[in-house]
């Protein structure tokens, strides 16, 4: 009989959080599972789902108007904020209840409330100021948006999390920022008919990404009406009547309805009381984790974006798979957290796994770049202009694929196909004699037969 209330008790009820709970309460194990604010976490309640759905509202304008080539007449339309608001909130609460449902069907003990560690075995229950205690526990806190306090007027700001409950669609907005957040938020407001500019303290958006895509979506948002300016920083933000003034660095003076940050997120460790049970963080609070998930104490372990390594949920869930695996499965697993395919939800979209041609120029002695641009065939009938770009980097002496890029529709869709071929080592000779699927856009990636051009020792030839 373990002298333990629980055997395993979990702080934070997200994606990490809830798949670990979730499993080790299936295994037969004693777990309970705190949550302070909603089952789900950022991705489900304000983060990845609400914002793909925001996404799909914000292309119908687009839609409406491709219809015309197709021969279709489409009489006035208009959007409703706050019936996509209501909309959006129906389908969130379904599917933290759903996330709930799967917690008490495999008999985890949910409970709403903050939790706060004591010592590395007791945890206090906020809400009522209960005291448990548990064999393990898993810090699975996520991260919240970085509020930028050095900014003059930034409470005056919004975030990410108060951009899923706006009462009211602005007129006009500017976004701080040239990451995921701001460039899929910058086109979901231009899409619903905010005007709307970005403002990115460097040369080009989205620094992470491969050169090509960075500039092909930066056009493309331009051309559709989004004013991006980089070399740019916001220094204050102010009232001005009902909108506010927002001086810049380098562009004068703006004036937007709202202004949102997205200039990343911090992990939440705050309060914790990690120091009483001896869990150590790094200089950005972000808890120290080894190969295994395991902190500083040796029975804590911690998970998903607290621990700061790839702030994205499925890796976030692959870690709570792995963690159950070296915990309750005597299997001690680490996660992998190389050659992870990513979307980013612009439009267009993006979509990446592996290197970028200027991290496999640096590590590779010699690169053969395949590189397609096209219209296509949707854009045709309907006049649009957008290109759709598709790269493959290719290690010369093994043949290897190291990158692969889209730019385009549907390209976080292939991005997941394209991760499993990289995953798996693939040739340019697997990709060659692999058939093309006919009329597709993806086909292009199995029909670039000779190089673009080289890359040897890190310059192009
Ligand atoms: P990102 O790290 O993607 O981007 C942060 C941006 O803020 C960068 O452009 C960065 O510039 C800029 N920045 C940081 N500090 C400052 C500063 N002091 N002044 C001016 N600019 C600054 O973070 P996000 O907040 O966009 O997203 C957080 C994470 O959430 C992402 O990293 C991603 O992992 C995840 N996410 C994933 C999504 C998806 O999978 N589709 C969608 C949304 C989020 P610089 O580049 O120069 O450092």
């Amino acid at each position: 009989m373990s002298s333990y209330d629980y055997d395993l008790f979990v702080i934070g009820g997200g994606s990490g959080g809830v798949r670990a709970a979730r499993v080790a309460a299936s295994l037969g194990k004693k777990v309970a599972i705190a949550e302070e604010y909603r089952y789900g976490g950022t991705c489900v309640i304000r983060g990845c789902v609400p914002k793909k759905l925001f996404v799909y509202a914000s292309q119908y304008h687009e839609h409406f108007e491709d219809a015309a080539g197709y021969g279709w007449s489409v009489g006035e339309t208009s959007f409703d904020w706050k019936k996509l608001i209501a909309a959006k909130d129906g389908e969130i609460a379904r599917l933290e209840a759903i996330y709930k449902k799967g917690l008490s069907g495999a008999n985890a003990e949910i409970l709403e409330t903050r939790a706060e560690l004591v010592d590395a075995h007791t945890v206090r229950l906020v809400k009522t100021g209960e005291t448990v205690t548990a064999r393990t526990i898993l810090i699975a806190t996520g991260g919240r948006p970085n509020p930028h306090a050095s900014l003059p007027g930034h409470e005056l700001c919004i975030s990410s999390n108060e951009a899923f409950h706006l009462e009211e669609l602005p007129k006009s907005i500017v976004i701080a920022g040239g990451g995921y957040i701001a460039v899929e938020f910058a086109n979901i407001f231009h899409g619903l008919g905010v005007e709307t500019t970005l403002i990115y303290r460097g040369a080009e958006i989205l620094s992470r990404f491969d050169h090509d895509l960075r500039r092909g979506l930066h056009e493309a948002m331009v051309a559709k009406g989004i004013r991006i300016l980089c070399h740019d920083m916001l220094q204050k933000v102010s009232k001005n009547g009902d909108d506010l003034s927002v001086e810049t660095l380098n562009n004068g003076t703006l004036r937007a309805g709202v202004v949102l940050l997205a200039l990343g997120r911090m992990p939440n460790t705050e309060g914790l009381g990690l120091q009483a049970a001896g869990v150590k963080t790094d200089e950005r609070g972000a808890i120290v984790v080894d190969e295994y998930s395991r902190t500083t104490a040796a029975n804590i372990f911690a998970l998903g974006d607290v621990t700061d390594r790839v702030q994205l949920t499925p890796v976030a869930i692959h870690e709570a798979m792995c963690f159950i695996q070296t915990e309750y499965k005597n299997n001690p697993t680490k996660p992998d957290h190389d050659t992870i395919a990513t979307a980013v939800f612009s439009q267009p979209e993006i979509g990446t796994v592996g290197l970028t041609e200027e991290d496999a120029g640096k590590r590779y002695a010699e690169l053969e770049v395949y590189r397609a641009q096209f219209r296509p065939l949707k854009a045709t009938l309907s006049g649009r202009s957008e290109k759709m770009l598709m790269k493959l980097i290719v290690d010369a002496a093994s043949r290897k694929v190291v990158g692969a890029h889209i730019l385009g529709h549907d390209a976080g869709e292939m991005a997941q196909i394209l991760g499993v071929t990289l995953k798996a080592g693939c040739t340019k000779d697997d990709f060659d004699r692999t058939m093309a699927v006919h009329p597709t856009a993806a086909e292009e990636l199995v029909t670039m037969y000779a190089p673009s051009y080289r890359v040897r020792d890190g310059v192009r030839i």
